[in-house]
């Protein structure tokens, strides 16, 4: 069945069905492994379904790409090694030397540096913005010259809230494009197209893989036109994955929806825990009512994810022994996978931020609620905590 045909299907369908058909000469339910990197032609320029050079296209690829689109409500999809590859490729698709992206004051720290180190070396300019003041970003927007919005939500790690479609609005207002990234949400909680984005981006290495055993990223559009300015910079660059890793995430996204929902039914018990543990300060979870973007999340999410970051009243040393002493919850960096895993933004991800305006607090600890058994993890907290 083509793409087309699931897209009155429900999300798990899709992640299940789309972008593939079992194999005609074999039957084979799931996408095989093409490790080739070149495809034999039936005289010359008679190619195959297309396939030429690896490079360009991959049955394995192809497959994964079609099953993201679908996913994501989108026209078409664009797989790449990494999130990062994924970005950089989407950057040199649509802005030229002199040009102006407008970024978020908290964007994930390797896109930050992307811009800052070596897309802005390149002649692309950037003005950092509070997504959550719809306002802010459209004073920060420049008309005629901005030709992206680059949009997080949740953030990381204080998981601020953008509102997508007032951000999609004061984008299109200054003829630019709205860009998100919806790594942390994942398309089983937020859908950026439907809500007016033009550009979805995903590090798939994160909860559409889902089990931290490989790097990826994508690109997803509507737009036939912006599809094929992507797809030509995707060959172009090179920056492509390999059918093994393509394999990965495609297994990986099957499940996803059910994975995020244990993610977020075991984020919600642990945020109940957290909030009523005396050594605790403060628990930033954007289900809470508290949140200063829960109305907005309430609105543009389906459920409210599975990172939570917390204070420790303690101070700095108190939240490194509970990050020491935590043994179910794996001291890590990256997120999303079926693993908890706990870090100290301030001494690990965030370190690069330390003196700026993004300085997170040294009391800080944030979670990424794995899908083990909840009071396995609640207990671990409680045993880290005291
Ligand atoms: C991890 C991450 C990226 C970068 O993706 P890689 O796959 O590591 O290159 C981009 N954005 C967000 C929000 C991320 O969490």
């Amino acid at each position: 069945m083509s793409n087309q045909q699931w897209d009155k299907s429900g999300f798990e369908t899709k992640a299940i069905h789309a972008g593939y058909e079992p194999d005609e000469m074999t039957g084979a339910v799931i996408p095989p492994i093409y490790a080739t990197s070149t495809y034999k032609q039936d005289g010359v320029g008679g190619m195959r379904g297309g396939y030429e050079y690896s490079r360009s296209a991959n049955p394995t690829r192809t497959a994964l790409e079609g099953a993201l689109a679908s996913v994501e409500s989108g026209e078409r999809g664009f797989a790449f090694a990494s999130g990062l590859a994924a970005e950089d490729t989407l950057v040199r698709a649509l802005c030229r030397p002199g040009d102006h992206v407008v970024l978020p004051n908290d964007a994930y720290g390797g896109t930050y540096r992307l811009f800052d180190k070596v897309e802005k070396a390149w002649g692309l300019d950037h003005t950092p913005a509070v997504l959550s003041d719809v306002e802010a970003v459209r004073a920060a927007v420049q008309p005629g010259r901005t030709k992206l919005v680059w949009v997080e939500t949740p953030t990381n790690p204080m998981l601020n809230i953008a509102d997508i479609e007032a951000l999609a609005a004061v984008a299109h207002e200054a003829g630019a494009l709205l860009v998100v990234d919806n790594t942390f949400a994942s398309p089983y909680l937020q859908q950026p197209l439907t809500l007016g984005a033009d550009v979805v981006v995903h590090s798939t290495t994160k909860y559409v893989g889902g089990h931290s055993d490989v790097i990826g990223g994508a690109l997803v559009v509507r737009d036939l036109d912006l599809a094929d300015k992507i797809a030509f910079h995707q060959n172009s660059i090179g920056a492509v994955p390999g059918p093994f890793d393509c394999f990965l995430t495609h297994r990986g996204l099957k499940t996803l929806a059910v994975r995020m929902e244990r993610h977020c039914d075991n984020a919600e018990k642990i945020v109940e825990f957290l909030a009523g543990h005396p050594a605790v300060e403060e628990v930033i979870y954007p289900g809470l009512s508290t949140h200063p973007g829960h109305e907005v999340a309430k609105r543009q999410m389906k459920r409210f994810g599975g990172i939570i970051s917390f204070r420790v009243k303690a101070g700095e040393q108190a939240a490194l022994d509970v990050c020491a002493k935590a043994e179910v919850f794996t001291l890590g960096e990256s997120l999303g996978g079926v693993e908890s895993l706990i870090e100290h933004p301030g001494r690990m991800t965030h370190a690069s931020v330390a003196g700026t305006d993004l300085e997170v607090s040294a009391d800080l600890i944030r979670l990424s609620v794995g899908i083990e058994t909840v009071e396995d993890l609640i207990a671990d907290l409680d045993r880290a905590l005291s």
